[in-house]
């Protein structure tokens, strides 16, 4: 299977479980969208293996937690789920930071993996809720 293909299965798979977690217009309904933009390094050298953006909706499953993109890791990941919560509590608009994989992987030293984030949150405009 090309790769693209098994990574949005994946992703299909990931949000049937994700299904729980719940929308953003639920958990968060004064978020009008959340830009994430990550880099992904790899090993001690801190070489790029990957850029990536991602843009949520309300409609968006509100969760966070990105998956480690090196293969063979073991419930490894990027929990920002803690980040962008407390963020939307203090109602701050963005943030920057780094965080280091977890996960267990074979042949590789603890840090095989490290993300740094950049978070940028839009609000509705409209802050008191409409009754539909
Ligand atoms: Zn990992």
């Amino acid at each position: 299977m090309p790769p693209r293909q098994d990574y949005l299965k994946k992703m299909e798979l990931k949000k049937q479980r994700k299904l729980d977690a719940g929308v953003v217009s639920e958990r968060f309904p004064k978020i009008s969208n959340i830009i994430i933009s990550m880099t992904y390094f790899h090993d001690a050298e801190n070489a790029v293996l990957m850029e990536r953006t991602v843009n949520v909706f309300p409609t968006s499953t509100a969760d966070f937690n990105m998956e480690c993109m090196i293969r063979g890791c073991d419930k490894g990941g990027f929990n920002l789920n803690p980040v962008i919560s407390g963020l939307i509590k203090q109602n701050k608009k963005a943030a920057k930071g780094s965080m280091k994989c977890k996960g267990k992987l074979d042949h590789h030293a603890p840090n095989h993996a490290n993300i740094s984030y950049e978070i940028n949150i839009k609000y509705n405009k409209n802050s008191s809720m409409k009754h539909n």
